[in-house]
């Protein structure tokens, strides 16, 4: 494995993993570990270029500070990135060199799964080293207590808009109904919500409608139904100068990342009155499931109480938004910035 280091202002390490006798290509981008080993999953993805690939890190790793800061974990953050086409069929190869890198940062970082990997990958990544979450057999899949944590902040967001928790009678729109959608649907259906789905899949999109009784729309229409909260739960970058006009929502809770096309974006839908829940607050069930249970040692219940308390951070945000005069996106990382100590 050929190592190289790369100096970035404002991250403590990026660094380059490449073994071309089996054609793996890695990148980890260790953003900060002021608050502890910095954690963020692995993303195995196609891009153009490495720089293209390098910008994703960067922009990644600060994401998941943030995440962990605001969640009060003892972790920062990082992220992992394998160059490359994610649907290779020999996948040992890839991630045992994968381990082996991440290995060679002796603890600076704690890897797991992420686009285009998944547990059964982790497992390869665990025959290396020891510095891997996610694994088949202990928290496993992440997605419903993301599902769980992105309900609290919605419970929060509607207590703040409305004065009430309940969320019955009221109308979501589910963008994406995977891994996350797909639960977030089940736990809004039992708290009395109306349900629209929509998905790329349509097939997924229609089992999830029959499942909870939705209504399935197509992809595009998504953004344009009158309902009370709309849940982006699929790509990045959905709210954006052409979305965010186009919505006829009271507010925005999801599990999406990087939800804003463009911080501007954020001050957009504040001056539509339309109350946005950070993304990065509202999608940290899955995080604090994997770290509090992998890496603490809790056991579920107290977890469980854990990821509750997204609640409450996101309360904090409306209430420092409303008192700062400024839309919930900067207030979340001003919140974060104070649990860090600073500007990161
Ligand atoms: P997933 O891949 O299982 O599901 C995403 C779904 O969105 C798919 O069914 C896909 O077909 C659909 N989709 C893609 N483009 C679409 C579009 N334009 N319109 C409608 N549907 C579209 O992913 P997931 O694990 O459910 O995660 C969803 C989002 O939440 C991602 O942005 C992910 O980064 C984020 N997230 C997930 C977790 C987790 O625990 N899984 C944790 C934090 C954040």
């Amino acid at each position: 494995m050929n190592i190289v280091e790369q100096t970035v202002p404002g991250y403590e390490r990026v660094v380059w993993g490449t073994d071309d006798s089996i054609g793996y290509r890695g990148l980890v981008a260790i953003h900060s570990t002021r608050l502890g080993p910095a954690v963020g999953g692995t993303r195995f993805w196609q891009y153009n270029s490495g720089d293209e690939a390098l910008t994703d890190a960067l922009r990644l790793a600060r994401g998941m500070t943030y995440k962990n800061a605001l969640a009060e974990l003892p972790f920062g953050g990082g992220k992992a990135i394998i160059i490359g086409d994610n649907r290779v069929r020999d996948r040992e190869k890839i991630f045992r060199a994968h381990g082996r890198f991440i290995n060679s940062l002796g603890g600076r970082y704690i890897t797991g799964e992420d686009v285009g990997t998944s547990p059964s990958d982790m497992e390869y990544v665990r025959q290396e080293t020891s510095y891997v979450g996610g694994l088949q057999d202990r928290s496993g899949d992440p997605s419903p207590r993301t599902a769980r944590g992105v309900f609290r902040a919605m419970q929060a967001a509607a207590n703040y808009r409305w004065g009430s928790d309940d969320l019955s009678g009221k109308t979501v729109a589910i963008q994406g109904c995977g891994h996350v959608g797909y639960f977030l649907a089940g736990e809004l259906r039992q708290a009395g919500a109306k349900l629209v789905v929509a998905d790329v899949d349509a097939e997924r999109a229609q089992l999830t409608a029959s499942e909870f009784d939705a209504q399935a729309v197509a992809p595009e229409e998504i953004y344009k139904i009158r309902a009370d909260i709309l849940a982006p739960c699929a790509l990045g970058g959905v709210l954006n100068k052409s979305t965010v006009p186009q919505l006829e929502v009271e507010m925005v809770v999801g599990a999406a990342n990087n939800q804003l096309l463009e911080p501007s974006d954020g001050n957009l839908l504040d001056q539509r009155h339309i109350l946005y829940a950070p993304d990065y607050a509202a999608n940290a069930g899955g995080v604090i499931s994997g770290c509090c249970i992998e890496m603490l040692g809790w056991d579920l219940s107290r977890t469980l109480a854990k990821i509750d308390l997204v609640y409450g951070t996101l309360l904090r945000i409306f209430e420092s938004s409303k008192q700062n005069r400024i839309p919930p996106h900067e207030a979340a990382d001003q919140l974060a910035e104070s649990i860090l100590g600073g500007t990161q």
